[in-house]
């Protein structure tokens, strides 16, 4: 029986699309080139029985299935790589519960994250994880990439305030791993197994989010350096001395330059460099002032030739404005090849430098910015027409280095599609091998996002 007869006889057509027109919008996510991969038909579901229902057929019949979420994975994730069905959760996206004692928010995967904080306000809670694509990314889709953002140096990853999650397995059976408990030390961590699990083990269609006590007050502090050595050493002096800001980036100078010219995006500087920028969140405006004059003072030590401050909400936002609005800026410049990996934070200025002088080689643009407290540096690569293989070679001389100073592929992204032929960089055979038993028997008939990390 064809795929969209057997799935008519068993759902409402209202879940299901299958008009061509309205199934493009599924065949890329925010992977940057040629990527695209038309599936067989979207289910658009609110309701986690009927993704039971669908799963128990798409096994027995083998279909491939696709969780996706916003769709704004820069590694292929949430593409349907060998056809079958995208599951949409976007439609899934209610609050269910705030539990203001023990401070849980019970919510669907499809609520958009960067909407989280707009509804803990009222409560004065605070949902930290931040990651660049926050007004489109969905907090399932954070779950299961484990995502990343700036705050994640003080405050830790989405691992970090996922309590318990639903999750509905290969076969339809509906689990619940993890607590609604902060401590849990009663056997595997089977939670902790599918976050970062990239829709390869099941699918996720409730979470209980750990939120915590509003900061009250906050300042970002916007720092040009001549030399990103400066910079680095800067950062790292002030880490060292105890004082813990929430984020801690650094742009190239090149990527300021280009988002100067290709964004309506403005700075409050004239002067050249790479930037760093601070953010500072804490309970009385007298700590957040003290701790921007010290780490103002650090910064103009090692080499800062001026330091902003943006005490105000509307400058903090314009200077993040800036800062989310990199990757858009070197989309418009060409065909970008986004990399995210992250490498001990003292390696930083070396791998850099190592990064620009392969743009000179391969004779392309190589643009660098990211999360300098953490080591995690997203390298945005310009696709050079002229290349043959050469594309690919530079990669693999990225990773390489990646791999003698200890670090790994990716930092935030995952491995989806377009990285899978690389993780053998930063994961053993062996370890390649357990994954491969772990997958089997969370998904024995391998529908779960097929194709994807290995
Ligand atoms: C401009 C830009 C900036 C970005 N910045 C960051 C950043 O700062 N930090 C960061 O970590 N990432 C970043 N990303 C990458 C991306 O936004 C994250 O990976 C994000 O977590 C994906 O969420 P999503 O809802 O869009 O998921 P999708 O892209 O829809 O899916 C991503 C993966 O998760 C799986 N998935 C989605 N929902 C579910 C579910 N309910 N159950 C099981 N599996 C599911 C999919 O199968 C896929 O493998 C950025 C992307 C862009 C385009």
């Amino acid at each position: 029986m064809k795929l969209v007869d057997l799935l008519s006889a068993e759902f409402d057509s209202q879940i299901l699309i299958t008009d061509e027109d309205l199934l493009t919008k599924y065949a890329r996510d925010e992977t940057p080139g040629d990527y695209y991969f038309l599936p067989d038909l979207v289910i658009l579901t609110k309701n986690s029985d009927e993704i039971s229902r669908f799963l128990e057929i798409a096994s027995r019949e083998r279909i491939p299935v696709v969780p996706r979420g916003g769709g704004t994975s820069r590694c292929g994730g949430a593409l349907a790589v060998n056809g079958g069905v995208i599951l949409s959760l976007e439609h899934m996206h209610e609050i269910k519960d705030i539990d203001e004692e023990n401070l849980i928010l019970e919510i669907e995967p499809g609520y958009i994250t960067g909407e989280i904080n707009k509804y803990l306000k009222e409560y004065n809670l605070f949902y930290p994880p931040d990651p660049a694509s926050i007004d489109s990314c969905s907090i399932g889709g954070n779950v299961a990439t484990n995502a990343g953002g700036p705050r994640c140096l003080k405050y830790g990853l989405t691992r970090n305030y996922v309590l318990g999650i639903e999750v509905i397995l290969a076969g339809g059976r509906k689990e619940f791993f993890g607590s609604k408990t902060e401590k849990n030390a009663t056997g595997y961590s089977l939670r902790d197994l599918i976050i970062g699990s990239e829709g390869t083990l099941g699918v996720i269609t409730k979470i209980f989010l750990k939120v915590i006590p509003l900061p009250p007050y906050s300042a970002t502090l916007l720092a040009p350096f001549d030399d990103l050595k400066d910079a680095a050493k800067a950062s790292f002096k002030v880490l060292a001395s105890g004082l813990v800001p929430s984020a801690l980036e650094f742009i190239d100078e090149d990527s300021v330059i280009a988002t100067l010219n290709n964004t309506d995006k403005k700075i409050p500087f004239t002067s050249k460099g790479s930037f760093l920028i601070v953010e500072i969140e804490e309970n009385s405006k007298s700590e957040v002032e003290n701790i921007f004059e010290k780490i103002g003072e650090k910064f103009m030590e090692y080499g800062a030739s001026d330091v902003f401050v943006a005490e105000e909400k509307y400058q903090q936002d314009k200077v993040w404005d800036f800062r989310r609005s990199i990757s858009e800026a070197l989309d418009r410049i060409g065909t970008v090849i986004p990399e995210d990996v992250v490498v001990p934070r003292s390696s930083l200025p070396l791998f850099v430098s190592f990064v620009k002088e392969l743009g000179k080689k391969y004779e392309t643009d190589i643009y660098t910015f990211g999360h300098i407290g953490d080591g995690n540096i997203h390298i945005d690569i310009i696709d050079n027409d002229k290349w043959d293989d050469a594309g690919e070679a530079l990669i693999k001389e990225i990773f390489e280095k990646v791999r003698s100073l200890g670090g790994r592929i990716s930092g935030e992204h995952g491995i989806g599609y377009t990285k899978k032929k690389y993780l053998h960089y930063s994961r053993s055979l062996n370890e390649i091998a357990f994954m491969k038993r772990i997958k089997k028997e969370f998904d024995p008939m391998n529908i779960l996002n097929p194709g994807k990390i290995f």
